[in-house]
């Protein structure tokens, strides 16, 4: 057998009982090595460790970089998918809060970064927009951040008016940038689409085809987005009550990601909600684990995945007993982490291991230098307040100068 089906009946997902078993001869597990074990090499691993793995050409890796609720916990952060294509192309699928450490830690070049796609605009969708639009311009995004979202049933309900006054709220950090790292990812395109739009194609490009279709939370303007490529389906419902677009659309998909909310009991006991706004929020504005189960039994996926619920010890059991009344069929219960490898034969699960410690990757190309006339100075107030470092500050400029080859003067 090949070592991914090993993975996948040993692996961790299985081990929780999470997915459905593959079948397996017992013998089998034996198979490797002329049926020894080395005490030497290494044997198959059922760990994904990012930047350690080629992506097949025909493949694609979804990667959940944040699947719990608006208060983010270290543990899990808010709503975000990483989906990685064999053709080189990434999206990001919302962009929660917290989300922003869990790209870190996939180590991904920011130029690679730089298409998000919101399913609406609650902070546990797109807290983080701010953290990967500064931070990832800061290292090495050479281009402008791009955002698709949905317009809202007024223009100061949609996108376009959302990010707008991101960008107007980070005046002062944008500002203070200026001339003096390169200039070309201080940029944020905000590209609002009509929410009404059923199956709608939102982005086409080198082969990807992304739709959305409206979605029904809280007010008009949430939507649903599918990703197709070679033959491959994505789909990534964003917050919603079950609905009819979404079981229309989502049917042929290899990989749909759906919400499956945290039981009316359990907001009641772990978050002193009251009884009825617990049921108004978890069944009406949200999904209901068996609300999940059924929507998954109408569309059949090839591997339906649950998330927005904080996933314990003592909550995981109650969801997947609830999510089985309705679903039997294949099943990944997210967390932060969690990672599909997806291609036409096989659909492997496993979670990644990360390095807490991770700096950033290299940019994929070349810094372009500022252009130092357009630093905007300190008033001659605050420029009266600098202790006088000249002589302390001297050496590092000799230093640097001369491992460089340059000619570096202080302010
Ligand atoms: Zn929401
Ligand atoms: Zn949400």
């Amino acid at each position: 057998m090949s070592k991914t089906r090993l993975s996948l009946t040993v692996g961790f997902a299985m081990a929780l009982g999470f997915m459905l078993a593959q079948h397996v001869e017992f013998s089998e597990l034996f198979a490797q090595d002329g049926g020894k074990v080395s005490p030497v090499k290494p044997r198959a691993r059922d760990f994904y460790v990012p930047n350690s793995e080629a992506l097949g050409a025909d493949e694609m890796r979804i990667i959940a970089c944040g699947t719990g609720m608006p208060t983010a916990r270290p543990s899990q952060a808010a709503s975000c998918w990483l989906v990685e294509l064999g053709n080189g192309e990434k999206f990001l699928f919302d962009l929660g809060t917290g989300s922003a450490e869990r790209i870190a830690a996939m180590q991904i070049p920011y130029n690679y970064l730089d298409k998000v796609f919101l399913s609406h605009l609650h902070t546990d969708h797109f807290g983080d927009i701010m953290s990967l639009f500064v931070g990832g311009a800061l290292m090495g995004r050479q281009k402008p951040l791009r955002i698709w979202g949905p317009s809202g049933d007024t223009p100061e309900r949609g996108t376009k008016s959302a990010i707008d006054h991101v960008r107007k709220a980070l005046i002062w950090d944008l500002d203070g940038r200026k001339g003096i790292t390169d200039p070309r990812g201080y940029f944020i395109e905000a590209k609002e689409f009509d929410y009404k739009g059923v199956n709608q194609i939102v982005y086409q490009e080198n082969g990807v085809t992304i739709r959305s279709w409206p979605a029904i939370h809280s007010l008009d303007g949430p939507v649903s987005f599918s990703l197709e490529w070679n033959g491959l389906k994505f789909v990534f419902g964003g917050d919603t009550y079950p609905n009819k677009w979404y079981d229309e659309f989502a049917r042929d998909a290899d990989v749909a990601i759906h919400e499956c909310f945290i039981p009316v009991g359990v907001m009641v006991e772990k978050f002193k909600f009251t009884p009825q706004s617990s049921l108004a929020v978890a069944t009406q504005i949200h999904t209901a684990p068996e609300a999940f189960g059924k929507v998954m039994s109408m569309i059949k996926p090839r591997m339906a995945v649950a998330y927005h619920f904080f996933k314990d010890f003592d909550t995981t059991g109650d969801i997947l007993e609830r999510v089985r009344t309705t679903y039997d069929g294949p099943l990944s219960l997210a967390e932060d982490y969690m990672v599909w490898n997806v291609t036409k034969d096989k659909i492997r699960v496993r979670m990644a291991i990360v390095d807490e410690d991770v700096w950033p990757p290299p940019a994929s190309e070349k810094p372009q230098l500022p252009d130092a006339s357009t630093r905007i100075p300190y008033s001659k107030f605050i420029v009266g307040g600098k202790l006088d470092m000249h002589k302390t500050l001297q050496p590092i400029y000799d230093e640097t100068n001369k491992k460089y080859g340059l000619n570096e003067k202080q302010d």
